[in-house]
């Protein structure tokens, strides 16, 4: 399909004889060495690719029957077979970059929100520029005979009756290369390896709203092969845990603990720093506050990538910190809270009443006694008050339906 076949390749019929493969061959493999034409590398390998397999009359008859095969049905040919083992055939589409080199990089929750540029030293692997990345001069470069200079042999194992299944090893007697150089005439620089570590600075552009876990491409930035293209370098953000902001999507959840008297009301205060540095003064003026409830603060959440000026909510999970047990209400206090009207039922009941008092305890007391029968759990069917009892389903809930709090 996107590869040619060994035939076109070679430029001959596919009923062509093994004289006339080999005939083709030759005039090819001449026009196209590098040693005399060094465009023609790419060429070269595919060239004996083809040659390797169609010389030889076995594995010539499993590539045409896998070939037709490949061509009716849209399955496998036998270069998709390599490629899909060998993660890619290395001469098929050089352009193509299907590695890139991924590091994680350690960004704060405020690098997210304000966006950074940062400079990174580091070491990448280039071509050797003093022998163009030959590993020596061209002249005393031999093709590698063994592999025919492709650096690896393909051979076919039986796997049974007309089953074959591919194999790639990497050549022994080059190394890979494809080439052979003999030692003493190695290049010096890079002792024969072709390649070279080079330090190289590169910038780290994070715009202002980018997540957790997002990639950062830098492309062609990563190492680069002999005869490839340079990898793409890419980095992947890894925000630490913030000390006063969670951040769900484009919202920051925090929390702040309120007195009763707050809670009933309204409060104006300094009760936060945004991720700026900036206090927070917070109003809540109408309304009384109820335990369990969150302060919706329109647009101070995380900016929106690619639309900055455009931000998330804040969210402030409110504990309301109500007095010790042992303080005691003025009566003028009482008088002045609202008061639950008592029923006339309850006062003529009330003569025929059983006496009893209560303790308070803790809700995590309660928890634990009643986490022992599972039937009191599923009896419990309003849910209402530990809505906002932790981050889960609570708040995916809260900025699904309601994604923005502006007040109406
Ligand atoms: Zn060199
Ligand atoms: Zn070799």
């Amino acid at each position: 399909m996107s590869s040619r076949s060994y035939y076109s390749v070679l430029q001959v019929e596919t009923s062509a004889s093994e004289a006339e493969i080999k005939r083709a061959y030759r005039t090819l493999a001449m026009k196209y060495h590098p040693d005399k034409n060094p465009e023609g590398a790419e060429m070269f390998k595919e060239i004996s690719h083809a040659y390797e397999t169609l010389s030889d009359p076995q594995r010539r008859a499993a590539y045409d029957q896998y070939g037709e095969s490949g061509g009716r049905h849209e399955g496998p040919s036998m270069e998709d077979m390599f490629g899909s083992m060998f993660g890619g055939h290395p001469s098929r589409d050089p352009s193509r970059n299907p590695r890139a080199e991924l590091h994680p990089l350690s960004v704060t929750l405020e690098d997210l929100f304000r966006g950074k540029k940062m400079r990174l030293k580091l070491e990448r692997s280039i071509p050797c520029s003093h022998c163009k990345g030959l590993g020596g001069k061209r002249s005393v470069l031999k093709g590698c005979a063994p592999c025919g200079g492709l650096g690896y042999i393909n051979s076919l194992r039986q796997m049974g009756p007309g089953m074959f299944m591919p194999q790639r090893s990497v050549c022994q007697s080059c190394q890979g290369s494809g080439k052979v150089i003999p030692e003493k005439n190695k290049c010096k620089r890079c002792k024969g390896l072709r390649v070279k570590t080079e330090a190289d600075t590169v910038e780290i552009k994070i715009d202002p709203g980018m997540s957790d876990r997002q990639k950062v491409v830098l492309k062609g930035k990563g190492d680069q092969a002999p005869g490839e293209e340079a990898q793409d370098l890419v980095f992947v953000l890894e925000q630490k845990a913030h000390a006063t902001f969670v951040r769900i999507g484009d919202d920051l959840v925090a929390e702040a603990e309120i007195d009763l008297a707050e809670a009933l009301c309204g409060f104006s205060r300094v009760m936060l720093h945004d991720l700026k540095g900036r206090p927070l003064l917070v109003t809540h003026q109408t309304g009384v506050i109820r335990p369990g409830e969150v302060l919706c603060i329109h647009g101070e959440g995380m900016p929106r990538e690619r639309r900055p000026g455009d931000r998330g909510d804040l969210l402030v999970k409110l504990h309301i910190k109500f007095p010790e047990n042992r303080w005691t209400p003025s009566p003028a206090l009482r008088a002045m809270l609202p008061a639950t009207k008592r029923r006339p039922a309850d006062e003529g009941a009330e003569a025929a009443a059983e006496m009893v008092s209560g303790r308070a305890i803790t809700a995590s007391e309660f928890a634990s006694r009643t986490s022992q029968s599972s039937q009191s759990r599923n009896a419990r069917a309003d849910h209402d008050e530990d809505m906002f009892d932790d981050y889960g389903d609570g708040y995916a809930d809260y900025s699904h339906s309601a994604p923005d709090c502006q007040q109406q």
